[in-house]
């Protein structure tokens, strides 16, 4: 596996510092949505795993990397669920992590989406953070750290991730063959490249492609006809349209600075605010906002 660019330097770091025995047993690793957190923390799983590690990563060849490719290595859980990570699950896996591991090494446990960890869960986790068995890590990961407990806080290491620059994100989605990559797209996504991918991938019902097409011909058509369209249209994500409007105008008000722009704004602002209500006409409200960017 590769590791993704912008980790490559944390990621040796991170073995750099195992093979030194020097990393700590329980890391959190914290930072926005969509920038490939779960790939790090994969990638030092399978480190940590492998018999004969480099600061590169797991060496592929050992019978711990063949166990791990083929999906069923029995030292390393992973505790998932779908909504909240209640206490049963977090005691099963506590208890997959006593004992030497089968294959000798390291045992590794890793939590996802470790702010779904129910407040009895976590309690019972701390233990395992405060005492953990031998050779054992704890991988966490969340990209709301104010959802975590205090008391697990301070009993992991904090990994903070950022944003890869926009020049990094620009590479990565044209080598991944997003042709038309544009910082607008990246803005449109937080600048998370990964949330990129996947709204392109075609998993989100809109994509900020459709959008951005569909402005560009609401401002070269014509007025009424093409505001309704596109508002009865979009009305099933009439937030995240009123997201990107406000994002546009923002953008565009910074580099013209034109009142026109930061009218446009305060609207958009207030559609968001507007269709969080539930039962409001999303249509009408759309159709309202579009209108102001034909002026
Ligand atoms: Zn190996």
């Amino acid at each position: 596996m590769q590791m993704l660019p912008w980790f490559v330097a944390t990621f040796s770091t991170l073995l750099n510092r195992y093979m030194t025995k020097k990393l700590h047993h329980g890391l959190l690793l914290t930072g926005p949505k969509g920038i490939g957190k779960n790939q790090l923390a994969v990638g030092l799983s399978n480190a940590l795993l492998c018999k004969q590690p480099s600061t590169d990563g797991p060496c592929e060849q050992c019978q711990s990397c063949h166990l791990r490719q083929a999906g069923n290595h029995p030292d390393f859980h992973v505790l998932e669920s779908e909504k909240q990570l209640g206490v049963d699950k977090i005691r099963e896996g506590i208890a997959k992590l006593s004992g030497t591991a089968q294959m000798g090494g390291n045992k590794v446990l890793l939590i996802p989406r470790a702010d779904t960890m129910t407040e009895a869960a976590a309690n019972a986790l701390l233990k395992t953070l405060e005492e953990p068995t031998n050779n054992t890590f704890l991988l966490l990961i969340t990209d709301s750290i104010n959802k975590i407990m205090p008391t697990i806080l301070s009993r992991c290491e904090r990994q903070i991730l950022s944003l890869p620059s926009v020049s990094d994100s620009l590479n990565y989605l044209n080598a991944k063959g997003v042709e038309d990559a544009s910082e607008a797209l990246l803005a449109a996504y937080g600048y998370a490249p990964l949330r990129v991918e996947e709204a392109l991938s075609g998993d989100e019902s809109i994509s900020y492609r459709d959008f951005s097409d569909g402005m560009q011909a609401l401002l070269a058509g014509d007025a009424n006809m093409q505001a309704q369209a596109l508002a009865n249209k979009w009305q099933g994500n009439a937030q995240q349209i009123a997201l990107w409007c406000q994002q546009m105008a923002h953008d565009k008000y910074m580099k013209r600075q034109q009142a026109v722009d930061f009218e446009r704004y305060i609207a958009c602002v207030e559609a968001v605010k507007t269709l969080e209500h539930a039962g409001v006409n999303k249509s009408m409200v759309l159709f309202g906002l579009l209108k102001q960017f034909q002026r």
